[in-house]
């Protein structure tokens, strides 16, 4: 039902996790940008200039990335530990507002 692209830009970068690869909509992750001045930050409205990379909202993803060293490599930058904390923090915000049952028992 999509119609043709237009314009040069049709090759649409799909948004995938840095921890599973997984793809998923905007609104279902997490995106960490390094700014114009090089700064790490936590971007969780998604909308901050610089280079991003988006993580799901899994803890585990947010492991694997960090374990890869995947965030630090799609940035180009090391990224600090204290971005994972907050990272990890957001997480937890957002499985205390979202979990309909108490579903968080993995493992
Ligand atoms: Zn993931």
């Amino acid at each position: 039902m999509i119609g043709t692209a237009t314009g040069p830009g049709k090759r649409r970068r799909p948004r995938t996790c840095a921890g599973c690869g997984g793809e998923f909509r905007r609104t279902e992750l997490l995106r960490i940008v390094r700014s114009p001045d090089g700064e790490i930050v936590v971007d969780p409205t998604g909308r901050a200039p610089g280079r991003g990379v988006y993580l799901c909202r899994k803890r585990s993803c947010l492991e694997l990335a960090r374990k890869r060293k995947q965030l630090s490599r799609s940035l180009r930058s090391q990224v600090p530990d204290e971005i994972f904390v907050s990272i990890s923090a957001l997480l937890d915000e957002i499985a205390d507002r979202s979990v309909p049952e108490g579903n968080g028992h993995e493992r």
